[in-house]
């Protein structure tokens, strides 16, 4: 392995960051090397919307300087894509919407500063479901990502041009964003490592809001490594989002690693939820998640069973929370500020508002606003969006009386395998149920990481998800990183 090609596609972080600190292949090299197979594989997938080829080869040609200086980072020179809800200064945000689609970010957001402070060249945005809303990447304005696996398939949601492209290998570093199991629930199907990290740990402030009291901003890699490395660039208290306001020790990386080398895991208990074990899974999916389950109870760990009595209405509460917050943030659209504007003919303020929403919104964003308008509406709002807060609550109390008993909580990611593309478009019910086990940690703000641990029987990847204890990320990086050490082979390129 020495060409840029191989360290591309194999994905490892560490024989990458090895590789550009003993100036075996430079960053220019890298990133180069990445548009040109970005562009190629997007023919494809369709997974970026846009790249940023000037902005990421000026990086990379500074990333080399600082290498040649002797500078280290974690990042350093290594590419990386960010879902296009993020902001990019100079480039288009589209949140892969009509409404913004010849919208350029006026500033960065913070992860994308923070980004270019260590010299990670920002190569593209990658495509999503529209506003982040949807489990399958087919409500994009865009079109649909295709999945790298097998093309006829969905790579997940929302956040699926970021996974898709990460396991074809265009490149290895991706920013998602999940909001009920978007970074997630795609790095399952895709065959990646994506962690949702603990609300409040990553600044929101940039990023296009969907609900904001769920929103959480998180990495998509080849493996555990390169989330940690990411992390520790990314987070950390930010004076523009006062919901961040966690010190960063930059030390998840070195936490993960040392992790990694582990032995034994003896004192370690992993909770099973009876209301998970119960639920309806495919075969394949439920055999692996055992299987891995066995790994970690073969190097000492504990598994318990456990109970979550009301995480069985994540769902209900989920859609009517999160709709009743998109329905507010989304209200900033109206034609007149920024964004979409109708080119009708409009007699009143109120018919250019209608206009331009009704034609600049898509369908799905659309049944979104009006069951939240509806649940916050007055006479219901006690009805549906108090009583969603109050199960919040009781959902978010399960989690702290489970995690006195144990250390992380098991599951799969999905319960299903990619699924074929337009299966489930026309059943929005049977789409929302693509997130039953990733819900429940947003509406907690817990911290969850998802990758890889097997493939079912048409060769598509299965994801197991770990939920942590809030601030626990470290340890959720930490032990994908034990399994994807200990089992080689997990962490395949999809090969197009
Ligand atoms: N699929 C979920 C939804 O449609 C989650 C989306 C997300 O996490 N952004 O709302």
């Amino acid at each position: 392995m020495n060409t840029p090609e191989d360290f591309l596609s194999n994905g490892d972080f560490l024989k990458i960051r090895e590789a550009l600190d003993k100036k075996q292949i430079s960053s220019t090299e890298l990133t180069k090397l990445s548009l040109i197979k970005a562009k190629a594989q997007n023919d494809k997938t369709n997974a970026l919307i846009h790249f940023c080829d000037q902005q990421a080869l000026d990086t990379a040609a500074q990333a080399d300087k600082r290498i040649a200086s002797g500078e280290t980072g974690a990042l350093l020179g290594i590419p990386i894509a960010v879902k296009d809800l993020i902001l990019v200064k100079d480039a288009p945000t589209t949140a892969a919407s009509k409404m913004l689609e010849n919208f350029t970010a006026p500033y960065d957001a913070t992860v994308v500063s923070r980004l270019r402070s260590a010299s990670a060249p920002i190569i593209a945005k990658a495509n999503l479901d529209e506003f982040a809303m949807g489990s399958s990447n087919e409500t994009s304005f865009f079109g649909c990502v295709k999945n790298p696996w097998d093309l006829s398939r969905v790579p997940g949601g929302s956040s699926g041009g970021s996974a898709a492209a990460v396991a074809a290998r265009s490149f290895t570093l991706s920013l998602g964003t999940d909001t009920g199991g978007s970074i997630r629930q795609p790095s399952s199907l895709c065959g990646i490592t994506g962690l949702k990290p603990t609300y409040g740990r990553v600044s929101r402030y940039g990023v296009v809001a969907f609900a904001s009291s769920l929103d959480q901003v998180g990495p998509m890699c080849t493996d555990a490594l390169s989330c940690a490395a990411i992390m520790d660039v990314i987070s950390g208290r930010d004076l523009h989002d006062a919901t961040c306001n966690h010190e960063n020790k930059a030390d998840s990386f070195a936490l993960t690693k040392a992790y990694s080398e582990k032995q034994s895991l003896k004192g370690l208990k992993i909770g099973l939820a009876k209301q998970f074990l119960s639920s309806k899974v495919q075969t394949d999916v439920h055999r692996n998640v055992e299987a891995a389950i066995a790994y970690y109870k073969s190097v000492g760990a504990e598994v318990i069973e456990i109970d979550l009595p009301h995480v069985e209405h994540s769902l209900a509460c989920y859609y009517l929370i999160c709709t009743s917050e998109a329905s507010s943030n989304l209200a900033r659209y109206d034609g007149v500020r920024y964004g979409y504007r109708s080119p009708k003919e409009d007699s009143s303020l109120l018919d250019l508002y209608k206009n331009s929403r009704a034609e600049g919104f898509g369908d799905e964003v659309k049944r979104r606003i009006l069951l939240g308008t509806f649940a916050l509406s007055s006479g219901y709002y006690d009805d549906y969006f108090q009583k969603a807060a109050r199960i919040r609550r009781l959902i978010s109390k399960d989690f702290e009386s489970a995690f006195k008993k144990v250390d992380v909580i098991a599951s799969p990611t999905s319960p299903f395998t990619a699924f074929k593309l337009g299966e489930k478009t026309k059943d929005p019910l049977s789409m929302y149920a693509a997130d039953i086990f990733t819900l429940a940690t947003n509406l907690a703000g817990l911290p969850a990481v998802s990758f890889n641990v097997g493939f079912d029987q048409s060769n598509l990847p299965i994801g197991l998800q770990l939920q942590g204890a809030r601030w626990n990320d470290n340890l959720l990086l930490g032990l994908a990183a034990l399994y994807q050490k200990n089992n080689p082979g997990k962490n395949k390129a999809a090969t197009l």
